[in-house]
């Protein structure tokens, strides 16, 4: 028994009581807490025990043994648990059998193990046989035991170079001798034979017997069981998920109750509301005569829920009235597991259901209409990431019909993860990997779901798994990754030696194309271009298809999910946009400015190219005001482009920034044609073109260095920002907000210069025009030097901006366009968290901004601040700008959404901790 006052490890629940509860899931795990709680709403829970996710964490750090009277306290809850059963484990009359399983912090569906029917050997085999009045039964229930132990704890799984893991083979080889074509059809002399067979194979693999003593069965589960939470596949679910590695696993260790005791049981998986859309319905599926991991792993494809009503009656009622009851003390959508033995229904486990984004989205607004939470819990249950997956595209639909009509639908599955996909075939998720390494979109197929292919998964567009039901593992995980799954598609019959597939006759081999219906099920040979999701017809989409989207209940629910957020969040959410067109896209999903518009993007456009090289080429002043002039017309029509569109909204406006490489010709023909133009001999501008070449040009001629050496580059955008902000304000009566902004200072010096610039030619420009357009100067902080002598820098700049792109670069001296070959390794390493490129530095990079906007504020009270750098559209990273005090954030237009809903829940957080 436990030590008075030491540390407790093994939490109760049976019979309508429980020493844990609901609140208690970090250390008893997801299932561990959901079996508590359940227990204590008299909710029928077979009864066990959790060892918590401190015994893991413990066992790992101090070289994989337990911690003291762990053993005592186990010991005890396994007796009290054979006096509520009215068994006792190791009694060959009667035998308590047990279930292992795990149970982490957060539920990570397939990823660790779990062992059934412990307790089971040769002598209370029989004591099973006589109390269920079935020798089959018993005999299934062991062969099942000794293949999943043998899996599990022992490690008899296939090995190199086979397909199949040895007991897989056994039992087929068994069916084919007896004639048997399901598993149901094996008799008990059959499984009598098999678990024979199986533990040679124990034996053969290796070298010892299979362990026959319970209490070492027991001790052999709960360790394998510890020990799966460091297995590869749950590292993997770990890193792409972003669990911490300590947060360990608990080990539930519960009576068994069984779904295989013949016609009259079953087992089976459900959701209070669909997983998929959110639509409010009971949704789920079940098997008969068959155990939990049936269902789950994908080996026979389940029957709908709804069926079961005409099964058993009673059950299904019942089942439905707790269903409803742990939604509604729970408040959110749950994950159901039971079991019905012979008749009786139990429930093994509740918690919150993995869903799509479509989903989460719909979920959290009808709770809210149906008063169940508050419009601020709704903000704060969508991971902000997720709502790109209502933004992802679907098939065309004209090329859809097309595909439908012309025959190419080789077959329907089930539409496990909603969207659509089109991609080249892969039969392994090396092979997948391989292809996605290349850039190839591809789709991966599968014969069954194992979790073992996650991480072909996610480099697959698109999954399709000839078995499997719609809650198999990795439609749960498709699901949550937002990616496209069909799942259960019978018809397919895959080869994976020769590399091929067919489907009624059709043959399909690696590298072709195929396309995945996620929303229908349907698997349609070739590739089918995609057109918007529902959200983006809503939103862009002109006609009846706009208007049909516009009345969805998924984009009713966005549209409500966004205003409730927008009611919450500080923070502006501003865009990263260079072009009218981008700015209504972004206006359309709720931006509130431009951050940044990237002039340079603006010279790659039609006609602009020319007079723009001309400028860099020209030998002096006096050509390049020639080219500038050229030049000058063009940029005033994007700018009031630009201005158009985004009204009174503020407008950030960048000058020059990138190295003037970017802009050179490099092949003769385009230097003759420059040359032409110019009136100037090929040679001299070979000649300068050589000349203008930089060793390093990320830290050379660029940014502000450019508006400083050729100040009659910066006056020419100026002049036309400000020309074109009059004629708009002119013609539509609407007075546009520019914000030009200076690039790559390091100096105030620098800063003062250019500002000079643009106020004198601001000054002449409304003189001229005779209107005033209310504009600012400001600056980026996107160097060190920038960030810590902020305070001067200040005296001359209105706003700070951010760019978090070069602000990394130039913090890690590592180039942002050199990053990708070593990132990786450094994140695998753990010499990173993650990319600094993609989740912004809050120690190193956040500590410069934190100087920055500290010493701005200091010198310029009014200064407003915002973050224009990639990382804007990042929700962690957003949430760190909103904890530093930004006016707003800028991202670009489909990460809009994304960032507003984080704004809101930094503000929730900031609530929470207060
Ligand atoms: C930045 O450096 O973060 C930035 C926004 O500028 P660019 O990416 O254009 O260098
Ligand atoms: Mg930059």
């Amino acid at each position: 028994m436990r030590k008075k006052g030491g540390p407790k490890y093994v939490f109760r629940f049976a019979e309508g009581k429980a020493d844990g509860d609901r609140e208690m899931r970090n250390l008893l795990g997801g299932k561990g807490a959901g079996l508590a709680e359940m227990c204590r709403m008299g909710i029928p829970v077979p009864p066990g025990f959790t060892i918590t996710t401190e015994v893991c964490t413990w066992f790992e750090s101090h070289g994989r043994k337990y911690p003291k009277g762990l053993e005592a306290e186990v010991r005890g809850a396994m007796a009290l648990l054979e006096q509520s059963m009215g068994k006792r484990f190791d009694d060959p009359a009667n035998p308590l059998l047990v279930s292992i399983r795990s149970g982490a912090r957060v539920s990570m569906p397939g990823m660790m193990d779990t062992v059934l029917n412990l307790g089971l050997n040769d002598t209370t085999v029989a004591g099973l046989a006589e109390r269920s009045g079935s020798e089959r039964f018993a005999w299934d229930a062991y062969r099942r035991f000794v293949q999943m132990y043998g899996d599990v704890v022992l490690g008899v799984r296939a090995a190199k170079g086979e397909d199949h893991d040895p007991f897989s083979v056994a039992l087929d080889t068994i069916k084919k001798e007896r004639k048997a074509k399901l598993d149901t059809d094996l008799d008990e002399g059959a499984l009598r034979e098999l678990v024979k067979r199986y533990k040679a194979i124990v034996k053969r693999r290796t070298g010892s017997a299979f362990p026959n003593e319970p209490q070492e069965q027991l001790w052999g589960a709960i360790t394998a069981v510890f020990l799966s939470w460091n297995n590869e596949r749950a590292d993997a679910y770990r890193e792409m998920n972003g669990i911490p590695g300590d947060w360990g696993t608990a080990v539930n260790v519960q009576a068994m109750v069984y779904g295989n005791l013949g016609a009259t049981s079953g087992t089976g998986v459900a959701f209070t509301r669909d997983p998929s859309t959110g639509e409010k319905r009971f949704y789920g599926e079940y098997l008969m005569n068959a155990q939990g991991e049936d269902v789950v792993a994908g080996i026979r494809t389940p029957n709908p829920i709804e069926e079961l009503r005409a099964v058993n009656a009673k059950a299904y009622r019942q089942l439905l009235g707790i269903q409803k009851k742990l939604e509604d003390h729970f408040r959110d959508m749950q994950d159901l597991e039971f079991t019905i033995e012979d008749g009786r229904l139990f429930m093994l486990q509740t918690r919150a259901g993995k869903r799509t984004g479509f989903a989460a989205v719909r979920i959290a607004v009808d709770l809210v209409r149906e008063k169940k939470i508050s419009r601020e819990e709704a903000v704060a249950r969508v991971e902000p990431e997720s709502l790109n997956q209502l933004l992802q595209p679907v098939f065309d639909s004209k090329e859809a019909r097309a595909a439908r009509r012309s025959g190419r639908v080789l077959c329907k599955g089930l539409n496990a993860g909603p969207g659509a996909a089109t991609g080249r075939i892969a039969f392994s998720q090396e092979e997948a990997q391989a292809r996605a390494a290349k850039g190839q979109p591809v789709i991966l197929v599968r014969i069954e779901t194992s979790p073992e292919d996650i991480r072909g998964m996610q480099a697959s567009r698109g999954i399709l798994t000839a078995r499997g039901g719609m809650t198999s593992h990795a439609a749960l995980v498709a699901r949550q990754m937002g990616k496209v799954c069909v799942a259960g598609a019978g018809d397919v019959e895959i080869d994976y030696k020769a590399k091929r597939m067919s489907v009624n006759g059709r043959r399909l081999k690696e590298g072709d194309w195929l396309s995945l219906d996620g929303t229908t099920g349907e698997v349609i040979k070739g590739e089918i271009a995609t057109q918007p999701s529902e959200v983006v017809a809503a939103l862009f989409g002109k006609g009846a298809a706009a208007k049909k989207a516009r009345s969805s209940p998924t984009f009713a629910a966005f549209k409500s999910l966004m205003s409730w957020a927008d009611a919450i969040r500080r923070l502006d959410v501003r865009t990263n946009a260079d072009q009218p067109d981008q700015c209504a896209t972004a206006l359309a999903f709720g931006a509130q400015g431009v951050g940044l518009c990237r002039t340079e993007h603006m010279f790659f456009g039609e006609g602009k190219l020319l007079p723009m090289r001309e400028v860099i080429l020209s030998e002096d002043e006096a050509g390049r005001k020639r080219a500038l002039k050229k030049l000058l017309p063009l940029q005033r029509k994007d700018f009031e482009g630009v201005f158009k569109v985004m009204g009174t909204l503020p407008v950030t406006i960048r000058t020059l920034d990138p190295p003037l490489h970017e802009f050179l010709p490099h092949d003769a023909k385009t230097i003759a044609l420059i040359a032409r133009d110019m009136g100037v001999p090929k040679q001299q501008i070979a000649a300068k073109v050589e000349s203008l070449k930089e060793l390093n040009p990320m830290l050379g001629h660029r940014g502000c260095r450019l508006g400083i050496t050729f100040p009659e580059i910066t006056r020419m955008q100026a002049q036309a920002i400000f020309e074109a902000a009059c004629n708009v304000a002119k013609r539509t009566k609407k007075m546009p907000r520019p914000e030009i902004m200076i690039p790559l200072v390091a100096t105030a010096k620098e800063l003062e210069l250019q500002a000079e610039i643009v106020h004198a030619t601001a000054a002449e420009v409304f003189a001229k025009k005779k209107i005033k357009v209310p504009y600012l100067v400001g600056t980026m902080i996107e160097l060190p030097r920038a960030a810590l002598t902020a305070g001067a820098i200040a005296k001359h700049a209105e706003f700070f901006s951010f760019g978090t792109n070069d602000l990394t670069q130039t913090t890690y001296g590592i180039s942002r366009d050199d990053a990708g070959r070593f990132i990786p390794e450094y994140v695998d390493l753990g010499i990173f968290d993650g990319d600094p490129f993609a989740r912004l530095d809050e120690i190193g990079v956040g500590r410069l901004m934190e100087i920055a906007t500290t010493e701005g504020r200091a010198a310029r009270p009014d200064i407003k601040i915002g973050i224009c750098g990639e990382h804007g559209g990042d929700p962690a990273s957003v949430m760190f700008c909103h904890r530093l005090g930004l006016e707003y954030v800028s991202c670009s237009p489909y990460r809009i959404p994304i960032a507003r809903l984080a704004a809101a829940q930094a503000v929730l957080l900031e609530r929470a901790l207060e």
